[in-house]
């Protein structure tokens, strides 16, 4: 099949059956969408929605984050990954942004990434949520995804897998394909065991059809077999080293 029509068939599946896809974090502005897009880096969405409320009630502007102190910041975020680092780049970003960009969240990609703790990734999920500009954030999801479906040939970096898939995606779609690919990735085309058996993209996926997925679930079916069978002798060699010593039943543990 031609990379061509797995684009298609992609854009038309998920354009049928998820046309509001959208983020899954939660905010109510771009200042919000930017602090939990930088919080939420080697981090889940769901624990950055449990401490976002608080944060954003303690520093609903800007200017709030612009005057506070990393250490302050530190206490709403402690249980995120990397929080020492964030609450610095929360406290640089706050002020950068009422010093040089006037309070607002700027829309240009190389403005956004001057910002403390804004990359690349952060800076495309930014103008593609808020500006819906035709800019893919390509974080391990939409890598993995995009590489099994065969959307990408040889990207063996996310800015080669950012350029394929904008190269090929048709320009309005850009921005929503970005939310399909990850919720795909999160929820059905898991890293470790793909779920092939409900996945509705078998009859266009490049690594289904090659037969890696059968592999990948015969080997899972017998690691389970195996630890299966683990679990029983260990049962059996714990029930043969109990035993009767006198009138009382003693097991012994190693
Ligand atoms: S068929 Fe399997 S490998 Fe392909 S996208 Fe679906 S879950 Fe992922």
């Amino acid at each position: 099949m031609l990379k061509k029509e797995r684009y298609q068939l992609l854009v038309e599946y998920f354009s049928k059956h998820q046309p509001d896809a959208e983020t899954e974090l939660h905010y109510s502005n771009p200042y919000e969408l930017l602090v939990a897009v930088i919080l939420s880096a080697q981090c889940t969405d769901k624990r950055i929605n449990q401490v976002t409320p608080a944060l954003f009630k303690r520093f609903p502007t800007p200017e709030d984050l612009a005057a506070a102190d990393a250490d302050e910041i530190f206490t709403y975020i402690r249980s995120v990954s990397y929080p020492n680092n964030k609450s610095k780049h929360l406290a640089g970003m706050g002020k950068m942004l009422v010093e040089q960009f006037n309070s607002q969240v700027p829309s240009d990609l190389n403005e956004l990434q001057k910002l403390p703790g804004v990359g690349r990734k952060t800076a495309n999920v930014i103008a593609s949520v808020v500006y819906n500009a035709p800019a893919m954030a390509v974080d391990t999801h939409v890598f993995r995804v995009s590489n099994r479906i065969g959307l990408t040939t040889n990207a063996r970096t996310p800015l080669a897998v950012e350029k394929q898939l904008i190269e090929f995606l048709p320009k309005e779609t850009i921005a929503m394909a970005h939310h399909w690919l990850i919720l795909h990735g999160r929820y059905i085309c898991l890293a470790r065991r793909p779920k092939c058996e409900i996945c509705p993209l078998t009859h266009f996926c490049k690594y289904y059809q090659s037969g890696k997925a059968a592999l990948v679930f015969s080997k899972t079916a017998k690691v389970a077999k195996k630890k299966t069978a683990k679990a029983s002798i260990a049962k059996k060699v714990k029930v043969a080293k109990t035993d009767v010593v006198g009138d009382v039943k003693v097991t012994f543990v190693n």
